[in-house]
């Protein structure tokens, strides 16, 4: 399956789909190292983890991912629950999912958890095909958010 591959080859894959490439370039591990400072706020690391590690706390965040935006750390993070516990599918729907909030981050929306903003962002990519963001969003839109 596509998606035992790194996370941030999906990531790549996903960004050129949605996003004409748009949202920050996936460090590999350890490569923030050698960043200059200038090129500091445009970088996301991308990568699975087996427990929740890093998904408590505020901010925009899900069950099964979450996005740490980068004035909280350096560079933003962006990690979700390993297709060993969640599945290859809901693995990809969560890695969508905190791309988005990276997409309003990095664009400059503030705004807090699953806002107007977002849900538009969301439901957008509807039009690629993605049609379970349509439920995603219903949720949002009645805010019976849970904790998918
Ligand atoms: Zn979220």
């Amino acid at each position: 399956m596509t998606t035992r591959r790194p996370l941030r080859d999906l990531y790549l894959e996903l960004n050129e789909r949605f996003w004409g490439g748009r949202l920050p370039r996936p460090l590999r591990v350890n490569e923030w190292l050698d960043i200059a400072i200038v090129d500091l706020p445009r970088f996301v690391t991308v990568r699975r983890v087996a427990i929740r590690e890093g998904m408590r706390g505020p901010g925009p965040h899900h069950a099964t991912g979450r996005f740490i935006h980068s004035r909280t750390a350096w560079p933003a993070r962006i990690v979700v629950l390993s297709w060993r516990l969640i599945g290859t599918e809901q693995e990809r729907r969560t890695l969508i999912h905190e791309m988005v909030h990276a997409e309003l981050w990095f664009a400059g929306v503030r705004e807090k958890d699953h806002g107007p903003r977002f849900v538009a962002a969301l439901e957008s990519l509807a039009a690629y095909g993605e049609e379970w963001v349509l439920e995603a969003v219903e949720r949002y839109r009645v805010g019976k958010e849970d904790a998918r």
